[in-house]
């Protein structure tokens, strides 16, 4: 099935109308934004780089055509910034633009964070807006939410996607080879995050869609013999990746959340960014991130079916686990100064040691079942990493600048930043969090 077939099949779910992936296609995308954005004026986001790669093209094109815009480059706030992040500032700084600028619809030419920034902020003052992706860096140019750094905390809120995003192969293929690394490392997390998923759903009935599972599917079929050729700008590679992107997209915006193309690698990924906000601490980009977490997810997946369930002792696991004002003093220590924002996540998730019990006895029970229906879409480590390597993504958190000790409380840490569970908690509520993730730091990351 095509992208545009899931455009019409969902329509009267997705705020995404149109996706024009092709060659060349800046210079002729007017007419298709008129269409949805209106006569103008708009207020176009930009960074130096998005706007001498496709903006002064957008800006020739709407001149031509008598549109009224106003450029805004998105602003820098702090030295350790390698690139800016969406944060409640940036929201803030962009609403005021479209106040100051009276415009009546918005265009963010770039990739993750402008794209958040604009379709948050827009989203907010009802204003249209499309997308020029200019990376293929993320799956967020089509979801409905944006990622967003809110008081210090990684958090996805919910908006609307663009209603059209214009993907320049020519632009794409040729965009900073480490975020070409970062799309896909995005992508590859889809066995690790759709299995959370699946497990969150089989062990606590939590929602999960079989139509989001098909986009992504069909999505993840795009990326057949793709990685290889990444790292030779290859047109064709990239309108796979570019169309894989756009569909994982769209499932999290037919799912109403980021739970198909997000679970425990990313909460690791998160962590990173939080902490590297913080505290001045080193990042990368976000699917690089994803994709070394991925492995780390992957790996905790090995040992947890390597489990003999007749084995796990349920009462001593439930007797474990601390109750939640011994779990808050543990958590102060560990967050420092994000603690009272990390605690309106973490205390919900907090289990009783009732809901603990079913939960426990519930995997054990239906052990082989849960495992079956999992492995319909995990893999294996070593075949995600291989696939990774193939594109020259980085597979080891120090390719990322992550220090070993930050690694290990990027594992061991990270569950608590978001009340959506994975085999981050699971692992921890069977009482090896801690010991896998200093395995996996052997095995893996040394
Ligand atoms: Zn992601």
């Amino acid at each position: 099935m095509t992208i545009q077939n899931f455009l019409n099949r969902f329509q009267d779910t997705l705020n995404t109308k149109e996706i024009i992936i092709g060659q060349d296609v800046i210079r002729g995308c007017v007419p298709t934004l008129k269409k949805y954005l209106g006569d103008g004026p708009w207020l176009v986001c930009v960074d130096e780089n998005t706007w001498k790669v496709a903006g002064q093209t957008l800006s020739e094109a709407m001149n031509k055509d008598q549109i009224q815009y106003s450029r805004v480059d998105i602003p820098f706030f702090a030295q350790h910034e390698k690139f800016p992040m969406c944060d409640d500032k940036r929201i803030e700084w962009f609403e005021k633009c479209i106040e100051k600028s009276g415009a009546k619809a918005a265009i963010a030419i770039g990739s993750g964070t402008i794209n958040d920034v604009v379709k948050f902020a827009s989203f907010k003052h009802g204003l249209p807006m499309a997308c020029i992706a200019t990376a293929p860096s993320m799956n967020g140019f089509t979801s409905g939410i944006a990622a967003i750094l809110s008081n210090g905390v990684k958090t996805t809120q919910p908006c609307l996607a663009p209603v059209v995003v214009i993907a320049d192969l020519d632009i794409l293929a040729n965009a900073p080879q480490r975020m070409i690394q970062s799309g896909l490392g995005d992508l590859l997390s889809k066995p690790v995050s759709n299995s959370d998923w699946l497990l969150s759903a089989r062990l606590n009935g939590t929602f999960h869609s079989a139509e989001a599972m098909e986009i992504i599917e069909a999505g993840s079929a795009m990326l057949n013999d793709v990685a290889a050729k990444l790292p030779k700008c290859d047109i064709e590679a990239t309108r796979g990746l570019v169309g894989s992107l756009m569909l994982s997209g769209l499932a999290m915006s037919v799912a109403g959340s980021s739970s198909p193309a997000s679970g425990g690698e990313h909460l690791i990924s998160h962590y990173i960014d939080m902490t590297a906000h913080a505290f001045g601490q080193s990042y990368d980009f976000h699917g690089c991130q994803v994709g070394v977490g991925t492995l780390v997810t992957a790996y905790l997946y090995e040992k947890l079916w390597a489990l003999d369930p007749a084995e796990i002792d349920i009462d001593a696991c439930v007797k474990a686990v601390e109750n939640w004002d011994t779990r808050a003093d543990q958590l102060k220590e560990r967050f420092g100064t994000l603690f009272s924002a990390v605690e309106k996540h973490a205390k919900p998730a907090h289990p009783t040691d009732a809901i603990l019990k079913a939960r426990l006895e519930k995997l054990v029970a239906n052990w082989d079942a849960i495992k079956a229906d999992v492995n319909t879409t995990l893999r294996t480590r070593k075949s995600i990493e291989d696939e990774l390597l193939a594109a020259n993504c980085p597979v080891r958190f120090k390719d990322i600048g992550i220090e070993r000790k930050r690694s290990l409380e990027a594992i061991t840490f990270s569950k608590d930043i978001r009340n959506r569970y994975t085999i981050l908690h699971l692992a921890w509520e069977l009482g090896h969090l801690e010991t896998w993730a200093e395995e996996a730091l052997e095995v893996m990351f040394e």
